[in-house]
């Protein structure tokens, strides 16, 4: 999208409101990628929980003992963390990784404006997974729809590439269970407040993007 197009969505937003979008999906949905082209897009800050708590585990040996075993990590650890983090966006926000479940989106206690749920099946979830390579360094992600341009370098900044500790078909197995059981819910929740925003997250991430841009695109004034 070029600038002009860019002004008028952002032009036709809630004048001077920072966007603050939840982004939700299983994972291997291509959620980060697409928070990021979000984030870009609209000038505002891509928050990843995960890559939030990676961080924390660097120091703290249980934390990465759970994230290994593909467990959630209780809220009173997540929930400040992210608030802390979202309160300093000051232009908006795509938040990525949280809420997991009701007592997280309770929690969680700031506005929002548009959650976005990207819909794709299992198999698929698998498919992508098991071939998904992240750089040790600046967190980029590749796939088979996204491969690094030289083999097991990242295109951003050249450091190693490698499977992630838990993306092993038995974590993943494990990660969307914990996903179907309790991301739903925060699902309906969301749909009861009508900012539910359900988006095919099939085919090319250029692809998906356009859907997400149209699914929170505010309808035109007559
Ligand atoms: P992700 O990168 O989103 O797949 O997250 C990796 C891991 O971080 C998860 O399997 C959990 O162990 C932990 N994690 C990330 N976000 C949350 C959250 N909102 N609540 C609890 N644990 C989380």
């Amino acid at each position: 999208m070029n600038i002009l197009k860019k002004q008028s969505f952002l032009g036709s937003q809630r004048s001077e409101t920072p966007l603050q979008i939840i982004i939700m999906g299983p994972q291997g949905s291509g959620k980060g990628t697409q928070a990021e082209m979000l984030a870009r897009e609209l000038g505002i800050r891509h928050v990843c929980t995960g890559d939030l708590l990676r961080e924390m585990a660097q120091k703290d040996a249980k934390i990465k003992e759970a994230i290994d075993r593909g467990e959630l990590l209780p809220p009173e650890i997540v929930i400040p963390l992210v608030r802390k983090n979202l309160m300093e966006c000051r232009k908006g926000f795509v938040l990525d990784g949280a809420p997991r479940n009701t007592e997280q989106a309770q929690m969680l206690g700031i506005h929002i404006d548009h959650v976005i749920y990207l819909d794709i099946p299992d198999k698929k979830v698998i498919e992508r997974l098991s071939s998904r390579l992240q750089c040790m360094e600046c967190r980029a992600i590749y796939g088979k729809d996204m491969p690094p341009k030289v083999q097991g370098k990242c295109d951003k900044c050249g450091s190693e590439l490698r499977h992630r500790d838990d993306d092993n078909p038995e974590t993943i197995r494990k990660r969307l269970k914990v996903f179907h059981e309790e991301t739903e819910k925060v699902m309906k929740y969301y749909e009861r407040k009508r900012l539910l925003r359900k988006v095919d997250a099939s085919g090319k991430p250029e692809e998906v993007f356009e859907r997400i841009l149209k699914a929170i695109k505010p309808p035109a004034r007559l």
